[in-house]
């Protein structure tokens, strides 16, 4: 039998949670006090990628919160049953109408403010169409002295594009992690 059919069903009933720590453990969690069944809470996974297509690269104009109205490269929250790979590219294909090909994880971020891990890829268009989805306003190809860096959407996007700029035609790289200094602890300064 495999481990997940051990598990308490979580689906099957109303749960009657209350706050408590199970034991074993070291912080408190919605427990069910009819089955057992422990609702942890864990960080979210991002997946995105920093495209690009002949030296240049494409980012989506953010239509919904949070920073409605500015760029960020395409990224968004992995769904169960994907690859890491396969969600960027589903994320590309959502948010900027485009077809990628993977070919390195650029970078993993953590930002703990946020419990967030961000797993951004560097990729490049398969083909040259693209355009926004519902998602975006905008998508544009912006060369790297074009970037609206003051109108970036988050920090991440910065390090990402940083990170992609400092491997640029290099195969043999380590996937990078935070900058130097920077935990994500620290709400962004906008
Ligand atoms: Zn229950």
């Amino acid at each position: 039998m495999s481990e997940e059919f051990d598990l308490p069903d979580d689906r099957g009933h109303c749960h009657d949670f209350h706050l408590t720590v199970p034991e074993g453990d070291d912080r408190e969690r919605r427990v069910c006090r009819a089955c057992g069944f422990v609702d942890y809470v864990n960080p979210k996974i991002i997946v995105g990628a920093v495209v690009s297509h002949e030296g240049r690269i494409l980012l989506v104009r953010r239509a919904i919160p949070p920073r409605t109205g500015f760029w960020t490269i395409p990224a968004g929250y992995m769904e169960e049953g994907e690859s890491v790979a396969e969600g960027a590219a589903r994320e590309v294909h959502e948010e900027a109408g485009a077809h990628i090909a993977i070919d390195a994880l650029l970078a993993v971020y953590s930002i703990p403010r946020i419990s967030q891990v961000q797993m951004i890829h560097r990729a490049i268009l398969t083909r040259p169409d693209f355009a926004p989805g519902i998602e975006s306003l905008e998508a544009r190809l912006f060369a790297y002295d074009e970037i609206p860096w003051a109108d970036l959407a988050f920090p991440s996007v910065h390090w990402a594009l940083r990170d992609w700029l400092r491997v640029q035609g290099r195969a043999d790289f380590a996937p990078f992690g935070n900058p130097p200094g920077d935990d994500g602890r620290r709400l962004p300064s906008f």
